[in-house]
């Protein structure tokens, strides 16, 4: 009998989680019992952690690594004889801490492959021996002869369409929020993973480094057409940049609205690519697209060029007009405070955001994000970086860094505080944005370029959005 496996995700920004279901179908079909464990809604089952002779966390993102410390903890302490895994962008830049906290297996990039082959790895153990080694039939010897994978695979995989037995209703995960106040339930699916792109600043650089990998078209629409068996209106598209491959990205969308015509989506796409592939705007409209994130992360040159984010303020300009003219909704998204971040250019980004009109547009914890430097980080290349870093924090999984100027430091603790009190209480936008503005003018020891708050221009239309307010 092949024992059981435990998929483990803390927490996948409001979205039912694709990194547990694709693999599971993958861990299925070589013949392993999977189960699912989503913790961002279940609490961690015990029995289930207990028959388990493997226990792989999911771990995308920084915050969702960071919540998965502790239970790697509990889950070791529950079931010392579990084989420990860690999966996906965050793991080769942790491994050496997620090793440390008893993590065996760690496994980045194009992770399904791997997984299965671990799995099968301790089959083969338990085969030759295991149940001398391990008393209990449902779990492996923690040692295992053969080779360890690699620890970040970007082989070309045939992807299978997700399995998502098991998991929480879709209808539990965050909504979209329509123009009449309907609340849409929302699916989640990435087309590609990776990016052709080297931004110093992001975390698929260190894993992906430049490249990127589409998933077969058939099974991204299967997948989207069992969300919307299950109930979902709206789909997120999780690739990293959707127009990595407009080849590949807009015949799926034509597809998907030729099968689906009120199906709605939202995309990520780089300021970038939105100029170079302008003319898909409009087809990104006509198929259902309500609207359009993409990372913007500073007004200031300086910065831009740092993170060599290769466009400019005058490019985010033209892009938003195209957007604007194709009637698609443009979501920026920033790290407000780096390392040179000063209060002048904190406040310039505030009036930069009434200028454009984008108050309403802006999620406000966009207002306080601080800029993460996890391990391997190419921002670290940067002479002017190293200069400003104190050490890496392991249990924070970045590196501590601390602004020249500490009104610039203590402002961007207070807006984190004031953004995470406004989330939970529901403050509108436009509220937060007023609050962060008189923070960042009247609460700071600076009379000098103190502006009034000014008058916004009436609301233009509505700005759909997700019920997660966390973009990290
Ligand atoms: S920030 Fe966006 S465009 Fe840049 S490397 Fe990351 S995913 Fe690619």
């Amino acid at each position: 009998m092949k024992f059981s496996i435990l998929l483990i995700s803390t927490y996948e920004m409001g979205r039912q989680p694709f990194g547990l279901a694709s693999p599971a179908a993958w861990l299925r079909a070589a013949g392993f019992e999977v189960r699912c464990l989503d913790l961002s809604l279940d609490s961690l089952d015990s029995e289930a952690v207990r028959a388990a002779g493997l226990i792989a966390f999911y771990v995308p993102m920084h915050m969702g690594t960071r919540m998965a410390v502790p239970v790697i903890a509990q889950v070791h302490q529950l079931n010392p004889q579990a084989h420990l895994c860690c999966y996906g962008l965050y793991a080769p830049v942790s491994a050496a801490y997620l090793r440390r906290l008893g993590v065996e297996s760690i496994l980045g990039g194009e992770f399904e492959t791997g997984l299965v082959a671990l799995a099968q790895r301790i089959e083969e153990a338990r085969a030759r021996g295991g149940e001398e080694a391990n008393p209990s039939a449902s779990s492996p010897p923690r040692l295992l002869a053969s080779p360890p994978p690699p620890l970040i695979s970007l082989d070309r995989q045939s992807f299978l369409r997700p399995d998502r037995t098991g998991l929480p209703s879709l209808t539990r995960y965050a909504h979209l929020v329509t123009e009449t106040g309907a609340h849409v339930t929302v699916g989640y699916t990435e087309a590609s993973r990776g990016c052709r792109h080297l931004c110093r600043h992001c975390p698929i650089v260190p894993v992906y480094n430049g490249r990127f990998r589409p998933v077969q078209r058939d099974i991204v629409l299967s997948d989207i057409r069992q969300q919307v068996a299950a109930g979902a209106g709206h789909i997120t598209f999780g690739d990293p940049d959707f127009f990595n491959g407009p080849g590949h990205a807009v015949p799926l969308v034509e597809a998907l609205h030729a099968e689906f015509p009120h199906l709605t989506y939202d995309v990520t796409i780089k300021v970038e690519h939105l100029l170079k592939h302008a003319k898909h705007l409009p087809t990104l409209k006509k198929t259902g697209c309500l609207f359009i994130t993409s990372a913007v992360e500073s007004f200031d040159e300086q910065i831009l060029a740092h993170f060599d984010k290769r466009h400019t303020c005058q490019d985010f300009g033209k892009a938003l007009t195209l957007c604007r003219q194709a009637s698609l909704v443009l979501v920026p998204t920033f790290v407000a405070f780096t390392p040179w971040t000063t209060l002048a250019g904190y406040r310039a980004f505030l009036s930069e955001l009434v200028r454009l009109g984008l108050v309403d547009q802006v999620s406000p914890i966009q207002l306080a994000i601080r800029l993460l430097i996890p391990p391997g980080s190419k921002l670290l290349e940067l002479e002017e970086m190293r200069a400003r870093v104190e050490g890496l924090d392991e249990a924070r999984l970045s590196y501590v860094w601390r602004n020249p100027d500490p009104r610039v430091e203590a402002l961007q603790q207070d807006l984190e505080v004031l953004v995470q009190r406004c989330a939970g209480q529901h403050v509108p936008r436009r509220e937060v944005f007023r609050q962060v503005w008189e923070r960042a003018h009247g609460g700071v020891e600076d009379p000098q370029g103190r502006v009034p708050f000014p008058e916004l221009p009436p609301v233009a239309g509505f700005i759909p959005y997700l019920t997660e307010p966390w973009y990290c």
